[in-house]
């Protein structure tokens, strides 16, 4: 007989089925044992009566053993049936167990919301963790949300193509992840903060419609809710001024949340806009919070907030790669809004230019941004010599942008979204870890796989690294 999933159970009353699964709950009653079983479909009460062939096995099973049992389907008697619940008017009269694993007495109980549990415990035992019913719903309204993305862009001919994680230095405003080379000693490869660059060089390459969900790493110090790696909705468009990349993400964010989220309601369609100075002078934030009502948790107030400045003077402890007295403020591939481009041009009145980047903004959070792009060579060259690069290291760092931009790169625009931070939001989770499969600490530590981790002194050999020893 073929295994059954939990969830179609309800349409085999007074027939036999092979159940697959975990040991959820179990209550040994001395003449007879009642088991709730879970699959990934959900979870059914089964029962073993005394005279059961299957009785001396149930009695010896615990949480979490993993059986395959068969049995009958059986309506319960009135007085037991749990409305509302899955499966709650039907049981499993169990004729057989075979068990196809044993297991230890489990760190934690899976069974009610983990949440409540030390977290350093249950990253260190993620997977049994995973097993949770909340967790479960996250990660799988996770994929739903991806492959809708997917389905919703592949309408809409864009491409998904992936990018090298080997990859170069690229001025994000974080610290890169490196990767020591062993055939070219002393030579890095880093781990991309963003393709920033790559998916522009796509725009150059004729793509004109790009999409990845890709994994961005960036070396960041602990602070608030961050994962030394996360994953982003990577977008960018040829031909495209911000208005045609602003309408592509929200009719997306609508679809996710109208399609996948019926019970959110968005508090104004279209989003809102509001500028950088109007934020900031409103409500002294850049991401306001623009939820009318607080207290509704389904209510989901989007909105855009563009009109930023280009470039700020540089703070004393800033991570960004600039050298002289300015930076940038998001990223330094965007365009001045056309009226400030001439600014740009002739480098001056640098605090007033603003850029045609857009963040988008949801309860307080900012979810994505993105911008039109510089894609004239010499407009991008003016935004690194205002930043303070010397001609050399522009050549060095940008050289390879600078030379496509020569070579046929049309206009071209994107964004990013912060895909786990959606989720979250989505799934009313307090923090990105609860949506990532296999997260690590807020120190970046990986608790589960024991890392980071030394390595062996062949491994170092061969990478011609020393360490030195703290004296
Ligand atoms: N690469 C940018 C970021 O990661 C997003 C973008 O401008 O497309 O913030």
């Amino acid at each position: 007989m073929q295994r059954t999933y939990i969830k179609d159970l309800k349409n085999l009353v007074g027939k036999e089925a092979i159940i697959k699964g975990w040991v959820s709950v179990r209550r040994d009653q001395g003449k007879m044992v009642f088991m709730d079983m879970r699959d990934m479909t959900g979870i059914v009460q089964c029962v073993v009566l005394p005279d059961s062939p299957a009785i001396e096995i149930a009695k010896e099973t615990r949480t979490e053993w993993v059986l395959a049992i068969s049995g009958v389907i059986n309506k319960r008697p009135e007085k037991n049936i749990k409305a509302g619940v899955q499966n709650g008017d039907i049981e499993i009269e169990i004729k057989n167990i075979e068990v196809l694993n044993k297991t230890d007495t489990p760190p934690f109980e899976i069974s009610s919301d983990t949440k409540e549990i030390n977290e350093d415990t249950r990253l260190k035992y993620r997977y049994l963790d995973l097993r949770n019913e909340r967790v479960q719903k996250n990660i799988r309204m996770r994929h739903k949300v991806i492959k809708l993305i997917r389905n919703n862009l592949d309408k809409e001919n864009f491409v998904e193509v992936e990018t090298p994680l080997l990859t170069k230095s690229t001025p994000e405003g974080a610290r890169d992840y490196v990767v020591p080379s062993r055939l070219y000693k002393g030579e890095f490869y880093a781990l991309p903060q963003s393709p920033q660059q790559y998916k522009q060089l796509l725009m150059t390459g004729g793509i004109e419609k790009y999409f990845q969900i890709a994994k961005c790493l960036r070396d960041e110090d602990s602070r608030g809710d961050r994962q030394p790696e996360f994953t982003q909705l990577d977008i960018e468009m040829s031909f495209a001024e911000r208005e045609d990349v602003m309408e592509v993400n929200e009719k997306l964010l609508i679809s996710i949340v109208e399609t996948l989220y019926p019970n959110k309601k968005i508090q104004e369609k279209p989003f809102p806009r509001i500028s950088y100075k109007e934020a900031m002078e409103k409500y002294k934030t850049d991401r306001p919070d623009l939820r009318k009502d607080k207290e509704n948790p389904d209510l989901l107030a989007f909105g855009w907030v563009i009109d930023f400045p280009f470039f700020e003077k540089v703070k004393t402890s800033t991570n960004k790669q600039t050298q002289g007295e300015w930076t940038f403020t998001h990223n330094p591939f965007s365009r001045p809004i056309p009226e400030h481009m001439d600014h740009l041009m002739k480098k001056e009145k640098l605090g007033d230019i603003i850029t045609s980047q857009y963040d988008v903004i949801l309860n307080g959070l900012e979810i994505g941004g993105g911008s039109i792009r510089n894609h004239q060579y010499k407009a991008l060259q003016k935004v690194f010599e205002i930043l303070g690069y010397e001609k050399e290291s522009i050549e060095t760092d940008f050289g390879h942008m600078l030379q496509a931009f020569k070579l046929g790169t049309p206009p071209h625009g994107g964004i990013a979204w912060g895909l786990d931070r959606l989720v979250m939001l989505l799934q009313d989770e307090p923090n990105i870890r609860e949506v990532i499969a296999f997260p690590k600490t807020g120190e970046g530590k990986d608790l589960m796989m024991n890392s980071p981790s030394k390595i062996s002194e062949k491994q170092l050999k061969e990478l011609g690294i020393k360490i030195e020893k703290k004296k």
